[in-house]
């Protein structure tokens, strides 16, 4: 039952954003710089129960995953690795309160630095959920704000465009419910206070590979139970035959073509009945954690009378430019679903505050020339090592029916990556026969997400694969191998045979 304050602040607006994730705030920072009045209506707790700008991404997703990952990586080759540098380091312990108060750190600082920014763009901030209620006559659509701990509205705004940045949460299972303490999603799993001495994981994709890397490292056994029957289906084939043979020895334990039965908490411990081959199993573990996808929120920012078109999924339809079924409002990031990423929301909501500043100026008609569709995303795995790319498969370009070639170079052959201890991987570059543009990029290797932001450069700038071969890539880097892709592509590779 919603308790109505008496008087509840009201504000008029030319955008109003709901949800400060990557989506969100870019998209409020953009359409301040614009010009445009901007409220940005942000909903997110943390787990202290304070409001905290950045949504999933800042809170519980890339940060402090990546600062986990950073950390555990760092423990794991102390033990491992730097005996054969000449470092003893046999008395290396694991402080794991200190190393989550680290992730603690970084999440504050990086969430609080949003509401600095916000503040210095004379973006307004409210926090509580906002409900978007139909346009008046004047075209003016409403938002009302209510505080999720008072449940009292907090303001009433109104305002002629909105963008939707309400983004996504975890999928969840009916055979594996969550619960306090043993079966967990992947905010859960980026909380534990000790290291589990056997942790299942139900999903082997990028959260399932990145949290059990990271407990692997701190020295956990990891299990990951994987429905299909291939690892990371939308990974260029010959990479992640590659990525599974690397996980698996470094200790990961991947059973592909699993499918859970059903789970039961058990002595403190949570036994896990799944089959393969039409053979049932039991597995018993510490934890579980459930990453089996996400899915849209898009169901809690419209009024009973009200909403967009959704597809079968719940993602919010939107058209070229990003504008849902009912004009005027726009939505962006992982609620409109394709690739559910930081730095494509983000792009996305760049994209739509240059839409709607361009409209109030009275200068905007027809699509935008830099139209997400049109953009190349590259997607990073943040294994180690990380798994990076952009554009097309060569799985993709056999079903397109394209004449391709290939030209691949392994880190073993690269001087910087044999100095580093880092040998395992490789850079797969594909290109059209005929015109040397470049199809596809695919990299295995330290530091992929790195090299392959020079891939989407070069594709973005239309360089052909010659392009990159006569470039001049510095001495000893990684990215060397990048070049001598392209050079392997032309039958030309210096540092292996062709
Ligand atoms: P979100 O970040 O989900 O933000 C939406 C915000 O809207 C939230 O704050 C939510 O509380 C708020 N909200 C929802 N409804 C309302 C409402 N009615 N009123 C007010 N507020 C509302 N992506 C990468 O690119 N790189 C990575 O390394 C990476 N790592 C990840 C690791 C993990 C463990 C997870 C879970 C995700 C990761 N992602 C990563 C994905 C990334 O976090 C998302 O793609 C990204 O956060 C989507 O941004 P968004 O703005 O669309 O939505
Ligand atoms: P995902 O789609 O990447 O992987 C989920 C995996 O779970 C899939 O392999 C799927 O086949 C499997 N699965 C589904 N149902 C299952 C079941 N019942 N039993 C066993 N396996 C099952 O989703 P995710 O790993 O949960 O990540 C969610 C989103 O977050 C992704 O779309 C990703 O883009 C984003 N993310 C990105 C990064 C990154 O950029 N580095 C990191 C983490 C998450």
């Amino acid at each position: 039952m919603v308790k109505q304050s008496k008087k509840i602040p009201q504000a008029q607006y030319d955008v109003i954003v709901i949800g400060a994730g990557p989506g969100g705030y870019v998209a409020a920072i953009r359409c301040a710089q614009l010009g445009l009045k901007t409220a940005c209506v942000d909903e997110w707790l943390n787990h202290a129960g304070q409001s905290s700008l950045g949504g999933t991404c800042l809170n519980v997703g890339c940060i402090p995953s990546k600062a986990l990952l950073e950390s555990s990586l760092l423990f794991a080759r102390a033990k491992q690795d730097f005996a054969q540098h000449g470092i003893d380091s046999t008395a290396v312990h694991l402080d794991l309160k200190k190393m989550q108060a680290r992730k603690e750190k970084q999440v504050k600082k990086l969430t609080q630095g949003i509401a600095a920014l916000f503040k210095a763009n004379k973006v307004n901030s409210y926090k509580g959920r906002g409900v978007i209620k139909a346009a008046d006559q004047s075209a003016q659509y409403r938002v009302e704000v209510m505080d999720r701990k008072t449940q009292r509205y907090v303001a009433q705004l109104s305002a002629t465009n909105i963008i939707v940045a309400t983004g996504s949460s975890p999928l969840r299972l009916p055979q594996a419910p969550l619960t306090d303490h043993y079966i967990l999603d992947s905010a859960g799993a980026l909380e534990l206070q000790q290291v589990p001495g056997h942790l299942g994981i139900i999903g082997a994709g990028a959260i399932g590979l990145e949290l059990g890397s990271i407990w692997q490292r701190l020295g956990a056994k990891v299990t990951l139970l994987e429905a299909l029957p291939d690892l990371l289906p939308m990974v260029d084939n010959e990479i992640s035959a590659q990525a599974k043979k690397i996980f698996t020895r470094q200790g990961l334990d991947i059973k592909l073509d699993a499918r859970l039965v059903n789970t039961l908490i058990k002595n403190r411990k949570v036994q896990v009945n799944y089959a393969t081959d039409g053979k049932q199993h039991q597995q018993v573990f510490d934890k579980l954690v459930v990453a089996v996808g996400r899915k849209p929120n898009s169901e809690r920012v419209f009024g009973k009378e009200f909403g967009v078109e959704t597809n079968e999924r719940c993602y919010i339809r939107v058209n070229k430019n990003l504008e849902t079924t009912v004009p005027g409002i726009y939505a962006i990031g992982d609620v409109i679903g394709g690739k559910m990423l930081a730095h494509k929301a983000a792009e996305e909501g760049i994209q739509v505050a240059r839409r709607i500043a361009a409209q109030h100026a009275g200068t905007h008609h027809g699509t935008d020339s830099a139209g997400n569709n049109a953009m190349l995303i590259p997607s990073v795995i943040y294994t180690h090592p990380e798994i990076a790319w952009v554009g097309k498969t060569e799985q993709q370009c056999n079903d397109d029916a394209l004449d391709y070639r290939i030209g691949r170079f392994p880190l073993r052959a690269n001087g910087r990556a044999m100095a580093m201890g880092e040998p395992d991987g490789l850079i797969k570059i594909i290109s059209d026969t005929e015109t040397g543009q470049i199809l596809g990029v695919h990299i295995m290797s330290a530091q992929a997400s790195e090299i392959i932001a020079q891939a989407v450069i070069a594709m973005e700038m239309q360089a052909t694969v010659e392009d990159l071969a006569m470039m001049v890539f510095a001495h000893p880097t990684l990215s060397e191998s990048l070049h001598e892709a392209a050079l392997a592509l032309q039958g030309q590779a210096i540092h292996i045979m062709n």
